[in-house]
């Protein structure tokens, strides 16, 4: 389905190897928070776009005459009104622009874009109701933060916090579970303000308040941003609860067979897979008795800032073997990767320091997503996010793709096939930590999965 071409883009790892991981692990100096993406010339005019990678950097690709930058739904409903009497195209930004589509470019050389930076609010929570409304640009670090606060829970989310609402809700991004409404965000919403073009007699600006009675909350939830700008959003929380993680690395021969059963078997079940190495990792995760005291955490390793010495170097080694052929030194590093990665728990600890065996139990709100690397505050040109364009830094190739569950166990079995005839085909895959395989649950929203599926997410040089 195209929108799943979108979103996922399956970035939520990224890629890295051995030498990479020690630096991490020792890098103790302060970094430098992500750029902001849009560029002007002037104040607020004559602006490019690109993404959190920098992907489409140039003017000639993604331009925009001009930014404005509404901080109330009465700024936002005045600014598409004045662009929709001029018959101007607009486009929704975010924070980061972390799609690696280019969505957020506004068509032709007069268009407008509406970034959420400053809609940035948490408007309500509420525990008796267990519901929490937001405007659009608000974090999914912000959404677990304040929820867990309330001793509240969203439960299945995206594990990259930097992401906005309204950007993830409008690419249908996800986490991992087959369980109740499955691990789309989008099933969570019950409200959404919409501000969208109108005719003269709206004041050529229309506010359509939908809630979940409503059959429009289908389109709605999941829009690309084509049917207007996401002003609010209320989404249904659960009360907190702790889970049990613990990743069990196998051999990948039954691989084919286990996928589909594993995740009923485990709430927040996730496969990481490395072909080429014939293994893969299984993620047992479900919810605990809040009873049991622990109180591990989430600091995924690709999440984390670097050096930008360390990024710089890495990036070389990956073009060398790359300009060279060299399948063999992808081979090698690869399994550095992975045996740095799994020794260190991926970056999970038991107690906020230390990784000191399985399972790791602790709070949904510090399991759940990570991203320390945005908290960083010095110069990029000594540290930043692994995939920080300032730098010369971590680039790939990114590819996700959904595969109805009936069909998963061919697919796989495909794969392997390809990595029998030609072992070190994905060496290159593992680089970058493998393919990471997700479980998302067929949905009610128009560009939601047709059918429960496995999503694969690859990323490549
Ligand atoms: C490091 C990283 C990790 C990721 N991890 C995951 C993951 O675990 N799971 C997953 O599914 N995806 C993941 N993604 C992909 C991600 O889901 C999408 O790229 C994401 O949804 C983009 O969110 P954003 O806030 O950056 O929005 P943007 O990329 O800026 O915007 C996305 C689209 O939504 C529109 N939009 C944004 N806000 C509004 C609004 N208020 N109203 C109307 N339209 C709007 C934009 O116009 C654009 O079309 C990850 C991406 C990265 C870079």
């Amino acid at each position: 389905m195209a929108i799943m071409l979108h979103s996922k883009e399956g970035m939520f790892r990224q890629g890295f190897f051995g030498l990479k991981c020690m630096f991490i692990l020792i890098c103790l100096v302060d970094c430098s928070p992500p750029e902001d993406p849009i560029k002007c010339s002037s104040k607020n005019a004559d602006c490019t776009i690109t993404n959190s990678y920098g992907a489409f950097p140039d003017r000639s690709i993604c331009r925009a005459a001009d930014v404005a930058y509404p901080t109330t739904e009465e700024d936002l409903i005045s600014i598409v009104a004045n662009a929709t009497m001029t018959k101007r195209k607009m486009k929704v930004a975010t924070r980061f622009s972390h799609s690696i589509p280019k969505l957020v470019c506004p068509d032709g050389q007069d268009g407008l874009l509406i970034s959420t930076k400053y809609l940035n609010r948490v408007l309500k929570i509420d525990a008796s109701t267990m519901m929490i409304t937001v405007q659009s640009g608000v974090t999914l670090r912000q959404v677990i933060n304040e929820a867990a606060k309330a001793g509240l829970a969203l439960p299945y989310t995206p594990y990259w916090w930097g992401l906005t609402v309204g950007g993830l809700l409008g690419t249908g991004a996800h986490g991992s579970s087959l369980w109740g409404k499955g691990s789309s965000v989008h099933e969570y919403v019950v409200g959404l303000r919409m501000v969208s073009p109108g005719g003269p007699q709206d004041g050529y600006a229309k506010v359509r308040v939908l809630d979940s009675s409503h059959i429009d909350l289908n389109a709605a939830k999941v829009s690309l941003g084509v049917l207007g700008v996401v002003s609010q959003i209320t989404l249904r929380l659960q009360p907190l609860f702790k889970r049990s993680v613990t990743f069990l690395m196998k051999n990948d021969s039954d691989l084919a067979d286990e996928a589909v059963s594993f995740g009923n078997q485990h709430e927040f079940a996730d496969v990481t897979w490395y072909p080429s190495q014939r293994k893969a990792v299984y993620r047992m995760d479900d919810r605990i008795s809040s009873n049991v005291s622990a109180n591990g955490q989430n600091d995924f390793m690709g999440f984390r800032w670097q050096t930008s010495l360390t990024l710089a170097l890495v990036r070389a080694a990956e073009e060398n073997q790359e300009s060279t052929g060299n399948a063999e030194g992808k081979c090698i590093d690869s399994k550095l990767t992975t045996s740095t990665l799994t020794a260190n728990a991926y970056g999970y600890t038991n107690n906020g320091v230390a990784f000191t065996g399985y399972p790791i139990i602790g709070y949904h709100n510090r399991l759940q997503a990570s991203g320390s690397c945005l908290d960083t505050v010095e110069d990029a040109r000594i540290t930043a996010c692994p995939w920080d364009p300032r730098v010369k830094s971590q680039f790939f190739h990114q590819t996700t793709f959904s595969i109805g569950l009936s069909k998963a166990k061919s697919f796989i079995k495909d794969v392997q096939k390809l990595v029998e005839s030609e072992p070190k085909a994905m060496c290159g895959v593992e680089l970058n930590n493998g393919i990471l395989m997700r479980y998302v649950k067929g949905s009610g929203a128009y560009l939601g999965k047709e059918e429960d599926a496995l999503d694969f997410d690859i990323n490549i040089l």
